[in-house]
């Protein structure tokens, strides 16, 4: 009994064992199961990443054309620009974080170690429209990157591609405008502007804004337009990227995140530097940015609440447009009271002559300028956020990291030449200058920068 006891014992332990051996098995080959199924999910998972930029690199840049016919016989011997943005890319970063290939520009060519100085507002737009035209915020028109016109009772926004390509916007003439004009070919691989017809005229090569679009293949769309025959290849190219501007918004200008993005486009001027140099043409390659990035200070600081009188004012941002004459002065006098340090408010006709804002109504009145890194609006939008870690927009002449970067190298322009801070309106000159372009009247000047300039004999010795 004890034995066959034992025996059951042994047989229901055995069984118990075969059961717990079974149910091991069981959750082991469930196990394996979820295990292959994680291992195909991570195949697909991995193969999406993989192809993915495949198939992106695949997709041709959505480029249009607008016929103009060829270059010109006179246009087809002159040299080649190419003028980039990297948007946000602040005076120091390229020594400070350890962009080689930027560093390897200013070692050939020009640059400017103490930053370039953006035009105010040091915004995207504003700054943009100003390398392009030579021409001050009041004078060319985009004086923010979202203002009110009285006159036209309609708002521009630089995101609302129903004004932003709408050429009656903006003034003066942007360099591709001007070679168009002359009969020279141009193409914008991305510039604000660039997508409205501006005096009659659009780049005969250029494509919507699509900020998906991978750095890699924007540098190949530039390689590739430089690679078409003579009479159809574009003399003045544009091309942007808004990386180090949208990390150093997001995580502030000494995050890791921001020093990624500033490797990363440099990397891109790498391969642009290096795809220009094999093509064995006469290019000047221009490397520019917009402005700089600061760290914010508090929060939003809501002018509403400060001058009871707004509520009745539209509002861009920071911008005011007022109803009547007596409460613009009311709001003046309020705002003046209770300013509290954080900023300095004018009247239009008042503001400092170095601004260059008291002759277009787009900037409201009265004005502020914020005496450090702080927020401010009007009011609230509609969908309210935090403020980024990071921003930028104020005066670059009280505070240095609105300074922005600017690099050159080519056949055209002297060697290891370090140029003092200047202000951005003068490069139009320069790059007209060098593309041989006739010019109007303009806000910059060909003697600021012009010195970065090859002598002929020295154009020749290095061509
Ligand atoms: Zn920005």
């Amino acid at each position: 009994m004890k034995m066959s006891f034992h025996n059951l014992t042994v047989f229901k332990q055995s069984k118990v064992t075969l059961r717990v051996t079974l149910s091991r098995f069981r959750f082991e080959v469930q196990v394996i199961k979820v295990l292959i199924a994680r291992i195909k999910h991570s195949i697909h998972f991995l193969a999406f990443f993989l192809v993915l930029p495949a198939y992106v690199q695949a997709q041709d840049v959505p480029v249009i054309t607008t016929s103009h016919g060829p270059n010109s016989a006179a246009q087809q011997a002159k040299p080649y620009v190419i003028l980039v943005s990297l948007d946000g890319f602040r005076y120091d970063y390229a020594k400070r974080y350890g962009a080689r290939h930027l560093l390897d520009i200013a070692a050939h060519g020009a640059s400017a170690p103490d930053g370039m100085v953006p035009v105010y507002p040091s915004w995207t737009f504003p700054n943009h429209l100003s390398i392009v035209t030579g021409l001050y915020p009041e004078h060319h028109g985009i004086v923010a990157n979202r203002f009110y016109d009285a006159q036209r009772d309609a708002s521009y926004s630089y995101t609302d591609p129903k004004t932003n390509s709408d050429g009656t916007w903006y003034g003066g003439t942007p360099l591709w405008v001007l070679a168009e004009q002359q009969g020279m070919r141009s193409a914008c691989l991305f510039w604000p502007g660039s997508e409205a017809e501006i005096d009659g005229k659009r780049p005969t090569y250029y494509v919507h804004y699509d900020a998906n679009v991978p750095g890699e293949r924007r540098v190949q769309q530039v390689l590739d337009w430089l690679k078409l025959p003579p009479e159809e290849r574009p003399h003045l190219i544009t091309l942007y990227f808004s990386d180090v501007d949208h990390y150093g918004h997001k995580y502030g200008p000494d995050s890791e995140e921001t020093r990624e993005a500033v490797h990363y486009v440099d990397e891109m001027m790498g391969q642009l530097a290096l795809g220009v140099k094999r093509l064995n043409l006469p290019v000047d390659l221009f490397v520019v940015s917009d402005h700089g990035m600061e760290n914010v200070q508090g929060d939003w600081i809501n002018l509403e609440r400060l001058a009871e009188d707004l509520k009745n004012f539209k509002s861009e941002g920071a911008l005011m447009y007022g109803p009547d004459e007596s409460s613009i002065e009311k709001v003046y006098a309020e705002l003046q009271r209770n300013a509290n340090g954080k900023f300095k408010v004018y009247r239009r006709s008042q503001m400092p002559s170095y601004l260059h804002m008291d002759n277009n109504p787009r900037f409201g009145d009265p004005i502020i300028v914020p005496s450090g890194p702080y927020v401010i609006r009007v009011r609230p939008g509609k969908d309210d956020v935090k403020p980024d870690k990071g921003n930028h927009g104020y005066d670059p002449r009280t505070m240095i990291t609105m300074r922005s970067s600017f690099f050159a190298e080519g056949p055209d322009i002297r060697p290891g030449v370090k140029v003092p801070p200047f202000e951005n309106v003068n490069i139009y000159p320069v790059i007209a200058k060098i593309l041989g372009l006739q010019i109007g009247q303009i806000d910059g000047n060909i003697s600021v920068l012009g010195g970065i300039l090859a002598k002929p004999s020295a154009q020749s010795a290095t061509h």
